[in-house]
């Protein structure tokens, strides 16, 4: 990837959890970089088919799973074909930046961070958006934070060393030391030296924040972006201007509650039965029914003989609507081994299929939703069962869906 790539963003959207404060959201354990990276991009493609995603390019540090990939659950979790080619890159800010740059129309990019917690993503288009252009990308090696592939981490942090030999090194051999409109990967206080005038405040650090930095430039009306992770840089250029048509942010960015304290109970929690994870997959994690062929009945999950007619016939998975109304709720209180108590179970109506689902309560205090309440089925990891992230949906509060002013 080399400097002048140019590609047209269509359109972006954010999602932060619900829990956390302004300065740092934190992931809810029901959380992981594949939820977040579904609600971000599924923010990113509004009522864009799904059909015309042609790729998926993830980038994060904190994939959940590095045997087997990630790619199912996130192209199922956006609704698309799953013959859609997904890369998973291993990056930070700069490796998003890039990738934005370089991808063709079409793509989904999208970068998820753990700490802070955060995804965003972008659309990349042909006709109508803004240009992005990438004007320079340097990687220099000056680990002052190691994570090895067992998650031990070693922490060298000086900040004067990782300012100085590290952004302002690779800043001049970039042979663009100039000022910028916002900077991903430093903290709000790192990023003001190298801005022109007062930097958007970012969320997180990592990958996501070169995209949340794009969204908050793409609102100001253009300007170039410098991307950090330790002394790796990229920076580009969003065209902007009266006769650039003004890229569309979606954000998802609800007001952060203090992350309710539950209780977590040690001890063996059920185990994963494989045949029964993949027999149930599709229709799970794409929120999808059974559809019988002759007397149209519903089932989800899927069952082999239809309840309305006794068919055995083959059935069609048809999409279930994903907003939801409680028909009845309980807080569950008994310590489970491998969960978190309390929490909420609801059962819900989902919009006017006449199919009823039970599903955890996400994004809101336990005991606090109510029968009758509306709100949307969302991608949530239900469970880790014997290392195995377990995918499904929950509930999630309508007013908690709310966009922070
Ligand atoms: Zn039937």
């Amino acid at each position: 990837v080399g400097p002048g790539l140019v590609t047209v963003i269509q359109s972006i959207g954010t999602y932060l959890p619900p829990w956390g404060t302004t300065a740092a959201r934190c992931a809810g354990h029901d959380e992981d970089v594949v939820t977040m990276a579904v609600a971000a991009g599924r923010r990113a493609m509004g009522s864009s088919p799904a059909g015309t995603i042609r790729s998926v390019v993830l980038v994060s540090r904190d994939v959940p799973l590095l045997e087997g990939g990630n790619a199912a659950p996130l192209l199922a979790g956006l609704g698309v074909d799953a013959a859609t080619e997904v890369r998973e890159e291993l990056g930070g800010a700069p490796a998003a930046l890039a990738a934005a740059a370089a991808a063709p129309a079409g793509t989904l990019v999208i970068g998820a961070d753990l700490g802070p917690a955060g995804a965003a993503a972008l659309l990349l288009g042909g006709a109508r958006g803004a240009e992005l252009t990438l004007a320079g990308r340097v990687s220099r090696s000056l680990p002052v934070v190691t994570r090895d592939a067992h998650g031990e981490v070693t922490d060298y942090a000086d900040p004067r060393l990782a300012r100085e030999r590290g952004v302002g090194v690779s800043l001049e051999r970039a042979g663009l030391a100039g000022k910028v409109a916002a900077v991903a990967g430093l903290g709000h206080k790192l990023a003001a030296p190298l801005s022109a005038g007062d930097p958007p405040a970012l969320p997180t650090v990592g990958a996501s924040a070169a995209i949340f930095a794009l969204a908050a430039v793409a609102e100001r009306g253009g300007g170039r972006i410098l991307a950090v992770e330790q002394a790796t840089v990229a920076i580009a250029d969003l065209a902007g201007g009266p006769a650039v048509p003004a890229v569309p942010v979606a954000r998802n960015e609800p007001v952060p509650l203090p992350p309710p304290s539950g209780t977590a109970t040690p001890g063996p929690g059920i185990a994963i039965s494989l045949a029964a994870y993949e027999r149930a997959f599709d229709a799970k994690l794409r929120l999808a029914a059974a559809r019988c062929a002759v007397c149209g009945c519903l089932s989800l999950p899927p069952r082999y003989r239809c309840l309305g007619c006794g068919s055995e016939q083959p059935t069609e998975l048809v999409d279930l609507p994903r907003d939801a109304t409680v028909y009845s709720t309980t807080t569950v209180h008994v310590p489970v081994p491998s969960l978190v108590t309390p929490y909420s179970l609801a059962l819900v109506d989902l919009g006017g299929s006449g199919v009823r689902l039970l599903a955890h309560v996400t994004g809101a205090p336990p005991g606090s939703v109510a029968i009758g309440d509306a709100g949307d089925m969302v991608l949530r990891r239900v469970a880790v069962r014997s290392g195995v992230p377990d995918y499904g949906y929950a509930f999630l509060p309508r007013e908690r869906t709310e966009v922070a002013a």
